[in-house]
């Protein structure tokens, strides 16, 4: 048995995760022949870290880091995956007055930034161009708030235009895969086009974010590798990997759970074409029993951040020797996340591995408690005390 088998067998939780040996055992040989800049620390972004979960901490990702749709709930493309579902629970502002007035309103809330995105039309693009201006002025009025904004396929002038109003950080789905694009989003634009799209971005002076969508094309990978050379080829801040969740797939396009031991490869051939890139796994990905595989090998795979690790998942890079950090953030809008990710390895707070495993325990134990009858007793540990600070500067 690998070593790296045996430490995640005496991770409680992951003790009877099914992982594939052989691919454990590959990337413990990447981890052991790597230079240190290619295993870096794990930053993990959970708001559970902590024996008890504040109501402030549940809250403040969301008034943190609030989404807002400039169509509403609105998309032309309706791809087979989404259906424009993901839109439905954002602010929408479908006019520039309308977001001028939502900003001033979140930010007296307290948020940080705003993820800022809306539907598409038939091109793929998000038709952002009446609101530059009103963008320019949110940034003039409040330089520290920050906006991440969900571009969509642009060219150098629309991007030029991005930049110039303020925007902080641009994000794009990089498709690699010519079949996704025309059967999943019904779109006729050409995997060249992203490429040129990701060109144009990391042309300007914005953090530059592209996610890949593992699993898009009704589960299956095939677009992913290339999606990945298409980064490599031109380096953006940081890349989000996500797991397709097909909530909203319909019944005659019905969508597989992705495999999460090729998910598992991904990542391990992510890691080696892009070693000095931060890889974050953003928070989207299937749940349960495929969640705890996926992310064991995240950690195995030396991925920089986790948003919302599976149960265990801190305890195994604890044990793996990683350096840990906890940044205590919501992740339902990953754009803080990727945010804070961005400003280098300093966010968080790092935790050795006796607190680690502590502070599971407790967790663990208050979890069990819970469910015979002792859940809403609230119980505050110093190790509260210090991880609930971070998340909304609170
Ligand atoms: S373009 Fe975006 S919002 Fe519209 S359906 Fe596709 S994934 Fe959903």
């Amino acid at each position: 048995m690998s070593d790296w088998i045996e430490r995640l067998r005496n991770v409680e939780p992951m003790e009877d995760v099914q992982i594939d040996n052989e691919l454990v055992a590959a990337m413990e040989q990447e981890f052991l022949s790597a230079d240190d800049s290619s295993f870096p620390g794990i930053n993990f972004y959970t708001p559970t870290f902590k024996v008890f979960e504040t109501s402030e901490l549940k809250d403040c990702g969301k008034s943190a880091w609030p989404a807002v749709s400039i169509t509403g709930g609105d998309c032309k493309l309706q791809c087979d995956h989404c259906k424009a579902k993901i839109l439905e629970p954002m602010i929408p502002a479908r006019t520039p007055e309308q977001l001028w007035r939502v900003v001033n309103g979140i930010i007296e809330e307290g948020a940080q930034g705003m993820l800022l995105t809306g539907g598409s039309n038939h091109r793929n693009q998000v038709e952002y161009d009446n609101y530059y201006s009103t963008i320019r002025r949110i940034k003039d009025e409040y330089p520290d708030f920050k906006i991440a904004l969900h571009t969509a396929l642009v060219d150098d002038d629309i991007a030029l235009c991005m930049e110039q109003s303020g925007i902080d950080a641009a994000m794009m789905d990089v498709i690699g895969s010519q079949d996704t694009i025309t059967q999943v989003y019904h779109l006729r634009r050409s995997v060249d086009d992203f490429e040129s799209t990701l060109e144009s971005l990391v042309s300007t002076k914005m953090k530059v974010v592209p996610h890949i969508v593992i699993g898009l094309h009704y589960g299956h990978l095939l677009g992913e590798w290339n999606a990945m050379e298409i980064i490599k080829r031109h380096l953006p801040d940081a890349v989000v990997l996500v797991v397709v969740m097909p909530f909203y797939a319909p019944e005659s396009r019905p969508f597989a759970t992705p495999d999460p031991h090729a998910v598992g490869r991904f990542f391990m051939d992510a890691r080696k074409t892009l070693p000095a890139t931060p890889l974050l796994l953003g928070c989207a990905r299937p749940a349960g029993t495929v969640k705890s595989q996926i992310d064991a090998y995240a950690v195995m795979a030396g991925l920089n951040g986790v948003a919302h690790p599976a149960d265990g998942s801190v305890e195994l890079a604890a044990r793996l020797d990683r350096k840990v950090r906890i940044t205590p953030a919501c992740c339902s809008i990953a754009v803080g996340d990727e945010v804070m990710a961005l400003d280098g390895d300093n966010t968080g707070l790092e935790i050795d591995l006796n607190v680690i495993i502590e502070q599971e325990r407790q967790r663990r134990n208050l979890a069990k408690n819970a469910k015979m009858g002792l859940g809403g007793i609230p119980i505050v540990s110093e190790i509260d005390k210090v991880s609930a600070t971070g998340c909304c500067g609170a």
